[in-house]
């Protein structure tokens, strides 16, 4: 037998999703369990793959095969297609191995031509039924199948309405349906240029191949990007025979839920319609009825329901979604999934389940998805209006939350509208933002890029203020002079009110009114749980006492990175570095420094005393100078005023610090390399305020870990680390105190994670930057990489951003090895993460395998980190467990080997020094012996003489 693709869902079950699909294999384990499933086959997720791989094609084989089961499901049923006593009418579902529900297509009433109308109309006694099956299969097989617009028939049936002067579909009778179905085929005829399918098997491949074909269209590939499905899994396709929930008023269809999927309360929760079919619930075309009303009409299908209810839910241990159909007071299930929930309700089920006994903790860690977390910490649209409003634009989800408020095009009017009115609510929009905008992005209560990806300046700063941004929107057209810009074919002007989505990066007109975020009473217990299973730490990337406060609440347990730059834009600190930068002479950037100092010092106690005694690693300055340099000709004479130089002068510097590529240009510890004192000067602000800070506390053992950026060689470690070590020690010395530090790296070049074994000889501790490893292992930028990048996932090339989600593949394998090279060299190497990888879930699982010490992240992403590192903790278990045990054996034969190895040079030794011993013994036995003889001979000569 060939290679099976096609099963009935008796020969299924919940275990094969992976093949079948989850509506296939949940389809498959209600038939299992005795629930009253209608009875067809699923078409696996590996006839997707193979129909991709074969050019868009079901090959003979698997046609093969189709034919075989639409036998099988003929004769299970009684029915068959196409018959003219008992005709067999199909539903054709998608179902991929994780769900994405609404992405794919559905086509029912399949295998309906005129004759089996006919038929069924005259066997049921309700014309109007058969004809409305009849129109609706004509639409949705022209739609979905073969790409008419949707609009033709519905035009097609509003003029119907209008000539019969009706206002619902449910008024027209079935003589107008017949006439309907006349006029959707000709309209069909029209536009494809053949007749409509009458042959129900040539109807069913074309359905088979349309959803193959939806696994690949638009809003999959964007779902499945947003949600981490592989393009790979494929999906498979279901073909169940129909009931019909549009039979008369004995007869419904519904959708329910076994607990509220909004708040998590356990009660039965869902809607249904009488006379109808799915897609009319779906659609909302007419309002359904509660589903305890159906109580009332049908009391025992209601009860036989319930049943249902809380059979799933006892057999899958989680709340249910389900899909059921009433005909003639019959109920069938059509679907079961476990349901897609608000954040809140995820933990108030986890922690529900835990309590009635029917899951343990670590299901209940695992049953949350950490991205979901976002939306507890974040405010977000209130859930209607946001339904009603249509997007005007999309660009990137950078940092999650919903805003709205006024344009502003600048930081300065940003800053300048709160601090006339603090209560004002501004939206900054930028072709994109550097730390000069720091300011106006604290002000505002959203930023909207058009350049700029997840790890451009604009994402990262705004993820660590918890603000919400939607960077790199490139269908935007900035006209700053006009103070306006255009995006989909309107002009949006500065004081105009638009709404921003940073979890979906769309974009909305006006505004959209927003809900606070809530932390509910189960988010610590179930965090609590996280943390008891998790190995990893999870520290935070803070650069100001705010955030690192705000760390410390979500959970963090450190900081993994302050970056250091951030701070000088604030207050008049900007004017003394930038008088440093434009120094001539060493002494003259030492004075200038000597300005920024005692402002370091106080910004580092500050975040020390946020972290109340936790480890805090901070980074030496890292950006290019030029980002640091007067942009606007007021500033530019200020500083030429304060040095004394002239404005051309002054331009002369900043000209002579612009680069071809300042990514790859003059920063990181090239800074510290060619300014010394810039290393100096930080050195000794680290260094005091910990003093300071350990004094003031004397609980508190502050262990500052300085952190020394973008090294690729070890000897220009070395170079800065002995400028860190010597100024550290003398104000240590100075202070005549004791004061433990840590001298550390960030690998972030691919040269440092190849020659790590080396670099570990100068380095206590290795940060993964991963932002940058991305970018020098890919070879594109971070801030400009979102240009291309679509065309990459459109054509399969990347699947996900990779400043976004770790590339496992390159840029992983460079941090696992650089992770051996630096054990293999220094076993202790602390080894942590601090790359916006850090609070990505699926980066956490891959960095929990790789045996990393903590990940490190923004504020708000820490508890996504501390589930999302529970959850690998838990699901790599098992294997962690082999590997220690592994491990240890491997450690134990190396014991027992060198123990062996000692014992037999011990032996040798001994035996070396046993036989020196003997020797020794025997040349002394010899040495007496000889004496012995000696003296024997003498006193026998003497004796000889004497007689
Ligand atoms: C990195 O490169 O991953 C990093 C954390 O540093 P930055 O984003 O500041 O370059
Ligand atoms: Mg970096």
């Amino acid at each position: 037998m060939g290679h099976k693709y096609v099963y009935l869902f008796t020969e299924g079950n919940a275990k094969m999703r992976e093949l079948l699909g989850g509506k296939g294999a949940n389809l498959a384990e209600m038939s299992v369990i005795g629930l009253p499933v209608p009875q067809g086959f699923t078409v696996t997720t590996e006839a997707c793959t193979k129909y991709y791989e074969d050019g868009k094609k079901i090959n003979d084989e698997i046609r093969a095969e189709i034919d075989e089961y639409v036998v099988k499901m003929e004769e299970i049923n009684g029915k068959k297609f196409g018959d003219m006593e008992n005709p067999l009418l199909v539903s054709v579902r998608s179902g991929a191995r994780a769900s994405m529900p609404g992405m794919m297509d559905t086509i029912l009433n399949l295998g309906l031509n005129e004759d089996v109308v006919r038929t069924i109309a005259a066997k049921s006694g309700n014309p109007r039924w058969a004809w409305d099956c009849y129109r609706r299969f004509i639409q949705m097989f022209s739609d979905v199948v073969m790409e008419v617009e949707k609009r033709t028939f519905e035009d097609l049936i509003d003029k119907m309405k209008k000539e019969k002067g009706v206002t619902f579909d449910t008024e027209l009778d079935a003589a107008d349906l017949e006439r309907l179905a006349g006029q959707f085929k000709e309209a069909y005829k029209a536009a494809i240029g053949s007749e409509f399918p009458t042959d129900p098997k040539e109807q069913l491949y074309a359905a088979i191949e349309a959803v193959f074909r939806s696994w690949d269209n638009p809003r999959a590939n964007v779902y499945r990007r947003d949600n981490d499905i592989p393009y790979s899994w494929g999906t498979a396709v279901n073909v169940m025979p129909m009931v019909f929930g549009n039979m008369g008023d004995d007869s419904g269809t519904g959708v329910a839920f076994t607990r509220d999927p909004a708040t998590g309360e356990k009660h039965l929760m869902g809607e249904f319609l009488l006379n109808a079919q799915g897609e009319d619930v779906v659609a909302g075309i007419r309002t359904p009825m509660p589903i305890a009303k159906l109580q009332e009409l049908m009391p025992e299908v209601y009860d036989q329901f319930v049943g249902v209810c809380s059979t799933l839910e006892n057999h899958y241990r989680d709340m249910q979604d389900m899909e059921f159909t009433v005909e003639n007071r019959k109920l069938y299930m059509l679907q079961t999934r476990n349901g897609k929930r608000t954040a809140q309700a995820a933990l108030k089920i986890a922690c529900d389940l835990v309590d009635e006994g029917m899951i343990n903790e670590k299901e209940a860690v695992l049953m949350i998805e950490p991205r979901n977390l976002d939306s507890l910490l974040h405010p977000t649209f209130d859930a209607a209006a946001l339904k009603a409003a249509t997007p005007i634009g999309k660009g990137l989800g950078a940092s999650p939350g919903a805003a709205c408020g006024k344009i502003v095009l600048s930081a300065e009017d940003a800053k300048a509208a709160v601090d006339a009115d603090p209560k004002a609510k501004v939206i900054l929009v930028r072709r994109e933002t550097s730390p000069e905008d720091i300011e106006g992005m604290k002000a505002a209560q959203g930023i909207l890029t058009v350049f700029g990806g997840m790890t451009s300046h604009a994402a990262v700063v705004a993820r660590g203020m918890g603000t919400c941004c939607v960077s790199g929107c490139g269908d935007i057209t900035m006209h700053e002079a006009e103070r306006c810009f255009d995006l989909g074919g309107k002009t949006y002007r500065e004081g105009d009110y638009i709404s921003l989505d940073g979890s979906t990066g769309n974009i909305y007109a006006g505004q959209i009114p927003t809900v606070d975020a809530s932390i509910a009473g189960e988010f610590g217990r179930v965090m609590a749980w996280a943390d008891k299973y998790r190995r990893l730490q999870v520290r935070t990337n803070a650069d100001t006492p705010r955030d690192a406060a705000k760390a410390l609440e979500l959970g963090a347990q450190g900081i993994g990175l302050t970056r250091t730059e951030h701070m000088f834009f604030e207050g008049d600190r900007i004017a003394a570095f930038r008088e440093m930068i434009c120094s001539d002479t060493v002494e003259d950037r030492v004075k200038a420094l000597a300005k920024i100092e005692p402002m370091q010092q106080g910004d580092f106690e500050g975040i020390y005393e946020a972290m109340q005694g936790n480890p805090v690693t901070i980074r030496l300055l890292d950006p290019p100078l030029h980002e640091f340099v007067p942009t606007t000709e007021e500033d530019i004479k200020l500083l030429a005023d304060a040095q004394g130089k002239t404005v051309a002068q002054i331009k002369d510097i900043i000209a002579s610090l612009h680069e071809f590529n300042p990514m790859m240009g003059h920063r990181g510890c090239r800074l510290a390399v060619t300014y010394p004192e810039i290393a100096q000067m930080q050195t000794r602000a680290i260094i005091k305020a910990a003093l300071a800070v350990n004094a003031r506390h004397s609980d508190w053992q502050i262990v500052p870990e300085i952190m020394i950026p973008l090294v690729g060689e070890v000897k220009e470690l070395k170079y800065v680390k002995d400028v860190v070590v010597k100024t550290a020690d003398e104000v240590i010395n100075e202070a005549g105190k004791d004061l433990n530090y840590k001298v550390g790296t960030m690998i972030e070049i691919p040269r440092a994670a190849l020659t790590a074994d080396e670099i570990a000889k100068e380095a206590e501790f290795f940060s993964f930057g991963t932002n940058d490893l991305t970018q020098m292992t890919f070879g594109f930028s971070r801030d400009d990489a979102g240009k291309f990048l679509g065309a990459y996932y459109d054509k399969k090339i990347y699947e996900n951003d990779p400043f976004a989600k770790v590339d496992q593949v390159g840029v992983g394998k460079l941090v696992k090895m650089a992770a051996q090279l630096g054990r293999q060299t220094r076993p202790d190497i602390h080894l942590g993460v601090c790359g916006e990888h850090g609070g990505d879930p699926s980066s956490v699982e891959f960095f929990h395998q790789v045996g990393l010490d903590y990940v490190s992240c923004s504020p708000f992403r820490v508890p996504i980190a501390r589930l999302a590192a529970a959850q690998a903790a838990i699901k790599y278990e098992e294997v962690d467990k082999k590997a220690q045990a592994q491990a240890e054996f491997r450690e134990t034969v190396e014991a027992v080997k060198a123990g062996a190895k000692e014992a037999a040079s011990t032996a040798a030794e001994v035996a070396g020094k046993v036989a020196s011993v003997v020797s020794e013994v025997a040349k002394a036995s010899a040495a007496g012996i000889k004496a012995g003889v000696d003296a024997a001979k003498k006193a026998y000569n003497d004796n000889k003489e004497n007689k």
